[in-house]
């Protein structure tokens, strides 16, 4: 489509951003304003389902579509608020029957279909605590995160159930009930098991929320393994006052939007703003049971009208590999904004936005441990591409050194690096690892929450991001992040992927050492890994740029799309692999 005909119906659909002011925005912010935007439980407490839904379901509204389900077959399913706030309601009556007490643990093993998502809303009328499960987990890691997360009810399909599940029954003691969706016979068949969509089907449309109070625990999530053994983080009931406010601010949620987070909700971003967030605000979500196809993913945009679009990093570098061409051929002129999280995003790939859609993507940064956006590029603000942007109102973020004692001290001149850190009290925060309180007091110190993040803020404040400290590279004195190293190769018209890691050296230290995946129209070759060192030295200098290239046919990833950079390091080093729970398998990545 011309771009002049797109710019056009951009202006006349065009909406003014949430957030035009920041310092103003900032300095008026308070988070008992943000609270009163919400509603609260009529006899009082909060309830994250009762903002997601049934007050949605009791207004205006209520005939607005939630929810569009779009299948891998090319079905499509719709619920309403209306239908969403009934569902939910039902599930929740089947938890009470069941005898499920508040605060048990209900985990959901499924792919992104309806009833996934009804479970978690249902949990959390019920009050229990609800943890979502990648679908494409083996059964290790299911019963290692069942067993951490002492699991009472498991909502799953029956084949999931029985490829997976099933063997693991004596290994889960305190697991007390199975809800299977599925065929009546096929779940007939499988002993002690109920059947999910008959105890539905059986319960009342009616149910009222207990009251839960804004810190009774609500969701346990797994953080994605990128660094080690995932850890579990328990979030409340409150989390739903920044879900709701960082959709507004950070992603410019608007009432007539139709918005696609295509994160799954195994990982905390499906949950946070593929469930909760824009349910929040009673706009429409978009959810793609499939997995990445540039083409499908074009089609949606186009034929869902998506207005806002959150996706990541690594989706966008899988686009760019696939190229622009195909873009010109959808009709793109609703989508509005869209945004990335969950690695660094490329320099490159933020101008690559720009060409391909007509605008830029806007980073934004957080962690399973925050549960919602806490530094973002916002639609109203000049991107620095390379740059997360600022810290959301309400948040104060730092950049701070540990001193050898424990203790830490900020660092206030631009430019510095440090780690990144946040003043606790948004209430999102995690309350905790689940069976890890001395992990999770070390995260804390002099007041500050640190985050494991290493990152520079500029005279004007926005924060870069560095990287992780344990990816961190220490060459000759020099602390070099693997992300600088990885964008400057990504700008090459080769490279499609780069993952970077320090290979001990004994005079160096350690010396950067490159894993790069080329897009489809190269081949590896001794020229070219010449070309890419030379290409690299000229734009990094010398110190910072890779001494050694490994071609790979693809960067070992987690299933959330993170490059998982100490697979790389042990097996260069031929070292034990760690824990494998959350890599991303060669099949699935094709
Ligand atoms: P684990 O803690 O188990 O090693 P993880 O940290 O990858 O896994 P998540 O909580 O899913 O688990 O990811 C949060 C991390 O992802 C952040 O701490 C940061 O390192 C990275 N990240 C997220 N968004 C961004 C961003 N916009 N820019 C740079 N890094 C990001
Ligand atoms: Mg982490």
């Amino acid at each position: 489509m011309k771009r002049a005909t797109i710019e056009k119906a951009r202006r006349d659909w065009a909406v003014t951003p949430n957030l035009l002011d920041y310092e103003r925005t900032r300095a008026e912010f308070s988070w008992d304003a943000a609270r009163r935007a919400l509603e609260g439980l009529p006899g009082g407490g909060l309830n994250i389902a009762h903002e997601a839904v049934d007050r949605h379901a009791a207004g205006p509204r209520r005939d607005r579509l939630a929810l569009r389900f779009l299948g891998k077959r090319g079905e499509t399913r719709d619920f309403t608020y209306a239908r969403l706030g009934a569902l939910t309601s039902r599930c929740a009556n089947v938890l009470k029957r069941l005898g499920v007490a508040k605060g048990e643990r209900v985990f959901a093993l499924a792919g992104r279909i309806p009833e996934l998502y009804i479970s978690a809303l249902g949990t959390l009328k019920h009050g229990g605590v609800f943890c979502p499960l990648f679908s494409a987990f083996g059964p290790e890691p299911i019963r290692q995160r069942m067993s951490i997360g002492d699991g009472r009810v498991l909502i799953t399909t029956a084949m999931l159930y029985k490829r997976k599940v099933a063997e693991l029954r004596g290994a889960l003691p305190g697991l007390k009930h199975v809800l299977l969706i599925g065929a009546p016979d096929e779940i007939r068949a499988l002993p002690g098991t109920l059947d999910f969509n008959q105890l539905m089907a059986e319960a009342d449309d009616h149910f009222v929320i207990p009251p839960t109070a804004p810190e009774d625990l609500a969701l346990l999530h797994f953080t994605s393994g990128t660094t080690g053994t995932p850890k579990g983080a328990m979030h409340v009931h409150q989390a739903v006052v920044a879900h709701h406010m960082t959709g507004y601010y950070a992603l410019d949620f608007h009432p007539d939007d139709i918005f696609w987070c295509t994160a799954d909700p195994g990982w905390v971003t499906g949950a946070s703003y593929g469930i909760i967030a824009p349910l929040t605000h009673g706009i429409t979500s978009v959810i793609d049971e499939a997995e990445f196809d540039a083409e499908r993913w074009y089609g949606i945009l186009q034929e869902q009208g998506v207005t806002v679009w959150y996706t990541a990093p690594t989706a966008v570098r899988m686009m760019m590999k696939v190229g622009t061409g195909v873009i010109r051929k959808y009709d793109l002129r609703r989508l509005r904004f869209i945004a990335s999280v969950g690695e660094p995003l490329n320099p490159e790939a933020v101008l690559w936005g720009q060409d391909a859609f007509g605008m830029p993507i806007h980073d934004n940064w957080w962690q399973t441990e925050t549960g919602g956006i806490m530094i973002a590029n916002y639609a109203a603000m000049d991107i620095r591409p390379g740059s997360m942007g600022r810290p959301l109102p309400g948040i104060e973020a730092g950049i701070v050194h540990r001193r050898k004692d424990g203790t830490v001290e900020e660092v206030s001149a631009p430019g510095v690096e440090g780690e990144l850190a946040l003043r606790p009290g948004w209430p999102s925060m995690f309350r905790g690892y689940l069976h890890e309180d001395e992990r999770y007091r070390k995260c804390f110190a002099g007041g500050w929450y640190l985050t494991g993040d290493l990152a520079r803020r500029d005279a004007d404040g926005y924060f870069w991001f560095v990287g992780r400290a344990d990816d961190v590279i220490k060459s000759s004195g020099h602390l070099i992040g693997p992300f600088e190293v990885e964008s400057a190769l990504l700008e090459h018209p080769a490279v499609a992927e780069a993952g970077v890691i320090g290979k001990p050296d004994p005079v160096a230290g350690e010396v950067v050492k490159a894993f790069v995946s080329l897009k489809a129209a190269y081949a590896p070759g001794e020229q070219l890994r010449r070309e890419l060192l030379g290409f690299a030295r000229k734009r990094l200098g010398a110190v910072v740029a890779p001494k050694e290239i490994d071609f790979v046919a693809s960067v070992p990833k987690t299933r959330s799309g993170k490059i998982m950079r100490r697979l790389l390091k042990a097996r260069e080093l031929g070292l034990p692999e760690g824990d494998l729970s959350t890599v991303e398998t060669e099949t699935e990545a094709s």
